[in-house]
């Protein structure tokens, strides 16, 4: 299959290709796009063989859902079975955005959507290109990140096209992702509402519309690869560039005297060693190929650098990746998670 590359900036709307893009979806074909998280690869989701060829593209197990996207509020009812109302008021809050919100989903929802589940995982991103195209469809898309599963989600347009090219019929290249990490799944089935997987909406600010938020207590245990996982997704490896990561945590100077201490011993074995660490950190690190996720000041900064740089140390030679933990406060929750599942669950604690 030929890809047909649609490339479009987000501030400059070209509703050409945005048509273009609308209609092979609605032929049963499936477009990546941009949002402000990472890209999705969309299909229709209420067409099953259009869903499937998701599945195929990206070599998805068909046992992890996928997120329905929306344009709109309005959309979601004929969705799901029922809309309790703090599910409105966290739509009203937070949509357009990096929240999706699990609830039950009525029968239009194919199976192959929701991987058997009776729930359907719902969003509406906050981005022109992704709102647009949806828009255009005047359907429900299902869209998971735009990757070859196991591998870092794609943040940047080239990112896609490396994953995907000639597997989809379509990829909308627009600008870089701005949220860099995935969306927060936020459960809204159980009593309490429980967090599935950190993203970009924390804990606290869904706490302040709904009170009390649980965490899903497996989320960055390794157990969850063991048990049977509320959100099927989290149990596969993850997010893995080609080398081995281990994450070395704790206070800065212990930290980076692992770090080198580490360096120093995987070089002697003949290994290529790369780091991924802060601005605040990274002159430490001589001899090695040094990476900075950005100021441990701006976690935002950090957040949106962590995909891409796990994928450009998979264009170095590194046989292992040894990278600084980050504090576990709003988005640093999201991004050790994700640095958690790349490393898969090697952490050493100083
Ligand atoms: P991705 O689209 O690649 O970001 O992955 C979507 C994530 O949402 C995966 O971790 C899924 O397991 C999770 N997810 C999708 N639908 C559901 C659902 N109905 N219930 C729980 N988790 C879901
Ligand atoms: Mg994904």
């Amino acid at each position: 299959m030929k890809t047909v590359i649609l490339d479009m900036e987000e501030n400059n709307l070209d509703s050409n290709l945005i048509k273009k893009g609308a209609q092979m979806i609605k032929n049963g074909g499936v477009v990546a796009f941009p949002t402000e998280t990472v890209y999705g690869l969309g299909a229709n989701a209420l067409d099953t063989e259009a869903v499937q060829k998701i599945f195929k593209a990206k070599g998805r197990p068909s046992d992890n859902p996928l997120i329905v996207h929306v344009s709109s509020i309005d959309e979601v009812n004929p969705l799901v079975k029922a809309l309790p109302k703090s599910a409105i008021a966290l739509m009203k809050s937070f949509w357009p955005g990096p929240l999706t919100i699990v609830l039950e989903k009525s029968e239009k929802i194919p199976s192959v959507v929701s991987a058997g589940l009776d729930t359907v995982a719902l969003r509406m991103p906050d981005h022109p290109i992704a709102l647009a195209l949806i828009k255009e469809t005047l359907l429900p898309i299902a869209a998971p990140s735009a990757n070859i599963s196991g591998r870092p989600s794609p943040t940047k347009g080239e990112h896609v096209i490396e994953d995907l090219n000639n597997r989809v019929e379509g990829i909308v290249v627009g600008d870089d992702c701005h949220v860099g990490l995935e969306s927060t799944v936020l459960d809204m089935t159980g009593e309490v509402p429980m967090i599935l997987r950190p993203g970009g909406v924390t804990r606290e600010a869904l706490e302040t519309v709904l009170g009390k938020v649980e965490v899903d207590p497996n989320l960055n245990s390794k157990e969850h690869t063991e048990n049977k996982p509320k959100s099927p997704g989290m149990k596969y490896t993850h997010y893995a560039p080609k080398a081995k990561v281990i994450i070395i945590k704790g206070e800065e100077s212990p930290v980076i005297s692992e770090i080198k201490k580490m360096s120093q011993n995987y070089m002697d074995q003949g290994s290529k060693v790369g780091v991924l660490c802060f601005d605040e950190t990274i002159s430490n690190y001589q001899g090695v190929i040094a990476k900075s996720m950005g100021s441990r000041e701006n976690l935002q900064i950090v957040a949106s650098n962590v995909f891409r740089l796990l994928r450009e140390f998979d264009k170095t030679d590194v046989d292992i990746i040894l990278t600084e933990g980050v504090e576990e406060k709003e988005i640093g929750q999201a991004v050790m998670n994700r640095l958690t599942k790349a490393a898969a669950y090697r952490i050493i604690s100083v």
